[in-house]
């Protein structure tokens, strides 16, 4: 059918606008509020945080590279310590598995209050339960979004819009192009829950007995006493409960993310294979999902020493999208250039985290390099080939797919958010075409926050 044409209120006078208060959009929100720009946040889901609190992440990783150099620093740093002041993370800490140096464990409730007073603070102003459904556009520059929320329907205009939905959804109403492969696979979805009342004494003996059935990097007995442990392993227990009809998905490993004192542990083990775009995939993933949560329950209580007391404390607000959109950028990000370090002379964020990449099909990762040093990340990967004054920034940049399964950590995503904030103030400001960006005004506006670059 055609929907009827009908008037709607038009809201002027932002210099940027974001699509996309999580990872990213939080960062690229306050580095264009605090450099002047008038800024509007709008976020589909009822609270701010993006993954880091809808998904209970393990920990947010990709601060270091592997020589363990910090990576990131600038406003993403500054959160950091906004969250080790609140008493809501530890800061950074070191990695049980040896995957990475640091990371960050953090409290998802305190999160999502801590970056809305960052924001407030900042002078953000936002907008919560309003998903962005429709762009504004002149010529192949876009210029504002239409939201669809409980006031109504409602077109906002502004200078710039950055967008950092995950999915790149500004950049699909835009017309954008996006990079596909053959087969269409992108690396599963998940849902991440949450058991207290673990007795980690009896836990970690079993660790110190069985170190073979884990990735660990260091002597098991260092695990003793550290207020938060991070383990991945665990597949003698699960192939034994496949075998016994426990589980009914195979998996080969699982990761565990305790926090001692709280008798508490973030379980990574559901994984379903989902086109995240899709409303009818979506629907069918939080089902096999949620049943997958409820069989790794009855798994940790049966089978893993620690466990048999553990209830489910939460679960994952929806479902967590690893891979999904990616634009085509005036450059796109090569596997080649993550697994080299390569560095450009436009970069605007470092990543060096390992290729994380999760198989949809098997019991396990199709991929987990390690990245023997930082890589750029080039302004022009935030740029849509052919749509003017809209950026991107978080997971849906233009990148190849191994390279995305590095830059999609949430270090290197906030990183990416503080410069594509950054950048479109910047040309809100200059009235410039974000093709056309001074990028050497951009690196010295990021190393004036403080951006490692
Ligand atoms: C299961 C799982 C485990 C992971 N584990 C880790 C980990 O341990 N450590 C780590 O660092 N990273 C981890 N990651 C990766 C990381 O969480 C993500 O890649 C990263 O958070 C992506 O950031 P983003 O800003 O692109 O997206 P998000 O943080 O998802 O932010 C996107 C925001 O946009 C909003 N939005 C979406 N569409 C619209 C719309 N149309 N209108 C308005 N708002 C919209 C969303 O609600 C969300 O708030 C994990 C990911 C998954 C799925």
């Amino acid at each position: 059918m055609i929907e009827p044409a009908r008037e709607i209120p038009l809201i002027d006078g932002y210099d940027v606008i974001v699509g996309g208060g999580g990872t990213a959009g939080v960062l690229a929100a306050v580095a264009a509020a605090r450099s002047g720009a008038r800024v509007l946040l709008l976020e589909r889901a009822g609270f701010l945080g993006g993954h880091i609190a809808t998904q209970l992440l393990e920990h947010s990783a990709g601060w270091f590279d592997a020589l363990g150099q910090q990576i990131v620093g600038g406003l993403p740093e500054r959160l950091v310590e906004r969250l080790v002041e609140a008493g809501a993370s530890p800061g950074h800490v070191r990695d049980d598995t040896g995957y990475t140096k640091f990371r960050v464990p953090v409290n998802h409730e305190a999160y999502k209050s801590i970056v809305t007073a960052w924001l407030v603070e900042a002078g953000v102003e936002f907008l919560v339960f309003s998903p962005i459904c429709g762009v504004l556009r002149e010529g192949n520059a876009v210029t504002g979004v239409i939201v669809e929320n409980k006031s109504g329907r409602t077109a906002f205009s502004a200078k710039v819009v950055v967008d950092c939905t995950g999915d790149a959804d500004i950049a699909a109403l835009a017309g954008a192009e996006f990079h596909s492969d053959p087969d269409n696979v992108t690396q599963p979805v998940s849902l991440l829950f949450k058991v207290g009342g673990v007795d980690h004494r009896a836990l970690l003996d079993y660790v110190e007995a069985n170190p073979a059935d884990f990735k660990l990097g260091l002597d098991p007995r260092e695990l003793r006493d550290q207020p938060f442990v991070n383990l991945w392993g665990f597949g003698q227990l699960l192939k034994q409960a496949q075998a016994d009809g426990v589980l009914s998905f195979a998996r080969n490993e699982l990761h565990y993310a305790g926090a001692i004192q709280e008798r508490e542990a973030v379980i990574n083990l559901t994984r379903h294979a989902a086109d995240a775009t899709k409303a009818g995939e979506l629907a069918r993933a939080e089902h096999v999902l949620r049943q997958q949560i409820m069989e790794g329950l009855h798994f940790l209580r049966r089978y893993v020493p620690g466990c048999g007391n553990v209830f489910l404390s939460a679960t994952a607000a929806c479902v967590g999208v690893r891979e999904s959109r990616r634009i085509k950028g005036r450059y796109t990000l090569t596997d080649e250039d993550v697994r080299s370090g390569q560095q450009f002379d436009d970069a605007i964020a470092l990543g060096g985290f390992p290729i994380d990449s999760h198989d949809s099909r098997g019991p396990s990762m199709d991929g987990a390099e390690h990245v023997r040093r930082a890589y750029g990340i080039p302004y022009r990967v935030l740029v849509p080939n052919t749509i003017d004054r809209l950026l991107v920034a978080g997971r849906c940049i233009s990148a190849a797919r191994k390279a995305l399964a590095s830059a999609r950590i949430t270090g290197t995503c906030m990183a990416m958010g503080q410069a594509a904030g950054l950048a479109a103030a910047i040309a809100a400001r200059s009235h410039l075409s974000t093709h056309r960006l001074d990028v050497g005004e951009l690196r010295g506006a990021l190393a004036e926050q403080g951006a490692i670059l």
